[in-house]
């Protein structure tokens, strides 16, 4: 009984263990190497190559996340990093962050066009 109450919320370490498997086996999967192969990272949009790519959980495994097709997304280190040492509040801010900049270029890049 000792853990119980610090477990309630989680989901417990075998079926983090068992989506952890499912997504090894996606990275070895064409449909991972379809999503990775023009090297850019999800979040922030950066060409960094294949190699450089990671596989990201968008929703946490330890936050209810599962190891499905549009829950994973090829992520540069940087991004993970970051993900990882941030709260998801904060995670969601920079998010927002990132898509105001691309807004602000793809703008940029009309008035320049014109
Ligand atoms: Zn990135």
């Amino acid at each position: 009984m000792k853990n119980d109450f610090f477990g309630f919320d989680g989901i417990d370490d075998q079926a983090i263990r068992a989506e952890r498997n499912k997504a090894r086996q996606l990275r070895r999967s064409r449909w991972w190497q379809r999503k990775t192969s023009s090297g850019t990272c999800y979040y922030c949009g950066r060409k960094v190559g294949i190699k450089a790519l990671t596989m990201d959980h968008i929703i946490p495994l330890s936050r209810g996340g599962r190891s499905t097709r549009d829950n994973l997304v090829p992520c540069c280190k940087a991004c993970n990093t970051r993900k990882k040492s941030s709260l998801p509040v904060e995670w969601e801010e920079y998010m927002e962050h990132l898509s105001e900049r691309s807004a602000e270029t793809t703008l940029e890049k009309k008035e320049s066009n014109g």
